[in-house]
């Protein structure tokens, strides 16, 4: 079985003992808590995509490692075409789900991983690669959800790993004959909870003396040790008190769920163990993983949610009779661009990508146009946000609740002073989905999933050949050296 459906997804989930807690509460099966049920029904709709014809390309492949049709989640690339088909997948999902791409980080990581394993198993004449490509081919031929977990949760900025609370970063506690003991704690897990299988990279680059933080390895979903603690907030809240999910801005996907992931001596296996110790090289996995990361989360899943937020708009240009203005023609036009520009980033990244380090048969993307995307991305999501909420006007944070339309005073004044050309109910329902763009987590999301701005400006700047361009502008304004 190396496809799986929506349905079987869920039927795995619901075996396993989630260790999870969110508002306070401990929650014993995700179905039952209208939050974490988002995760649940992102995950098994980006399952079902995997079985329409249409989207098969994009989203299946055929894995050298098993010889078996795969969901690209599961496949690091092979070539500079399965590159670009990750970066058209993150694309559908997200336009497909309007919520994160659960599967996403987990993805990148497997493609970081894969790389270095490759290259330490030939420098340094470990087993790293082989463990890891026999964890894969499990992972590939069960088709298992896999999370990707990288973000310590480090405390003082200004601080060293181990320079405070040496739990602060995720570290080798113990190193046992049979495997190594975790204990740390990791924060804005992306959907963590909702998958089988979690893997773990280094979130620091970490020096010499610092070797208990150079960690890369495998974990289950809730196995011994392992606390789940879920974000809330607002949106939160709102779920919880609406009956209806209906009248919420993303009904069934909801907003992107994230959590805190705690790891209190938890035992992990040497033949999941894929890195441990070598401080060098987990530098070189945290580069390569978000070379990977801002290609795909950076840039082409937010193309996605870009196409969401412009479709809606459109739809609320319409209804209220402004499709003829030039002016809001022309910030339409604004948004495409941004939308246009990290897409097109993304894909050029795809095509330049390379196999690194040669001979491992595995691609990684163009660093430049990677981060370029993501930089484009930050600064341009905020943007479109902007001229979202210019063109729907107040009303996108004024509107009252569609229940009012369920309510016998209020109805019929609802229907009658907020209908444009479009009624009152379906003006009502587009801004309220625009809302959960515009006025809800994916500004601060956008910015800092992949890194924050400041993480790509530094390698933008490091990547970029400056003494070349020197030499160009020398030679031809007729300047000697
Ligand atoms: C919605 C969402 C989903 C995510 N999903 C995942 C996931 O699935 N897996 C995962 O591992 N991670 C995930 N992340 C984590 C993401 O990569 C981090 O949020 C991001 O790298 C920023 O880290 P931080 O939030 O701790 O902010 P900080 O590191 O605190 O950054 C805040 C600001 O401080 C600056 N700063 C930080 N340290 C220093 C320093 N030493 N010197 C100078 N300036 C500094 C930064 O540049 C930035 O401007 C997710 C984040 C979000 C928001």
């Amino acid at each position: 079985m190396a496809l799986r459906t929506g349905d079987q997804y869920k039927e795995g989930q619901a075996k396993i003992k989630h260790n999870l807690y969110i508002n306070g509460k401990k929650v014993e099966n995700l179905e039952d808590n209208p939050n974490t049920k988002t995760v649940l029904d992102a995950n098994a709709r980006g399952y079902d995509l995997g079985m329409e014809p249409e989207y098969d390309e994009i989203t299946n492949t055929i894995s050298p490692l098993i010889g078996e049709k795969v969901s690209r989640w599961v496949h690091p690339s092979c070539s500079a075409k399965d590159l670009e088909m990750r970066a058209e997948m993150a694309v559908l999902n997200s336009q497909k789900l309007g919520t994160c791409n659960y599967r996403c980080p987990g993805c990148d990581v497997m493609h970081g991983t894969a790389s270095i394993t490759y290259e330490m198993d030939q420098k340094l004449g470990t087993e790293y690669h082989k463990r890891f490509i026999e964890w894969l081919k499990y992972i590939q031929k069960n088709d298992l959800a896999v999370s990707g977990s990288v973000m310590d949760v480090k405390g003082p900025r200004d601080l060293r790993p181990g320079k405070g609370d040496p739990d602060h970063y995720l570290r080798v506690v113990e190193k046992r004959p049979d495997g190594i003991v975790l204990r740390g704690a990791r924060l804005h897990q992306s959907g963590a909870y909702g998958v089988d299988e979690t893997i773990v990279a280094p979130g620091v680059a970490p020096r010499q003396g610092e070797e208990p933080y150079a960690i890369a390895c495998a974990i289950k979903n809730s196995q011994e040790g392992i606390t789940y603690i879920a974000q809330y907030n607002a949106m939160s809240a709102e779920r919880e008190f609406m009956a209806d999910n209906s009248k919420l801005g993303n009904p069934i996907y909801g907003q992107r769920e994230t959590c805190m992931i705690v790891f209190d001596n938890v035992f992990v296996p040497w033949e999941r163990v894929f890195l441990c110790g070598e401080t060098e090289y987990a530098h070189s996995l945290l580069l390569r993983f978000a070379k990977q990361h801002r290609m795909s989360c950076g840039g082409s899943c937010k193309a996605g949610f870009m196409d969401l937020i412009i479709g809606a708009t459109q739809v609320l240009i319409e209804s209220l009779g402004l499709d003829k203005a030039s002016m809001i023609r022309q910030q339409m036009t604004e948004m495409i661009r941004v939308r246009e520009i990290s897409y097109g980033l993304a894909i050029a990244a795809a095509y330049r990508g390379k196999e690194e380090p040669k001979g491992s048969g595995f691609y990684l993307p163009n660093d430049t146009f990677g981060n370029a995307a993501k930089l484009n991305t930050c600064d341009g999501f905020w943007e479109v946000m902007k001229w979202a909420g210019d063109i729907a006007g107040g009303f996108a944070v004024t509107m009252p609740s569609e229940k009012e339309l369920e309510n016998s005073v209020t109805k019929p004044l609802v229907e009658k002073y907020l209908k444009t050309y479009a009624p009152a109910e379906d003006r009502m329902r587009m801004t309220k989905f625009l809302q959960n763009w515009i006025a809800g987590l994916h500004g601060v999301g956008t910015w800092h999933g992949a890194g924050p701005r400041q993480n790509q400006m530094i390698m933008l700047y490091r990547d970029t050949d400056l003494e070349k361009k020197k030499q160009m502008a020398k030679e031809l304004a007729g300047l000697k050296d």
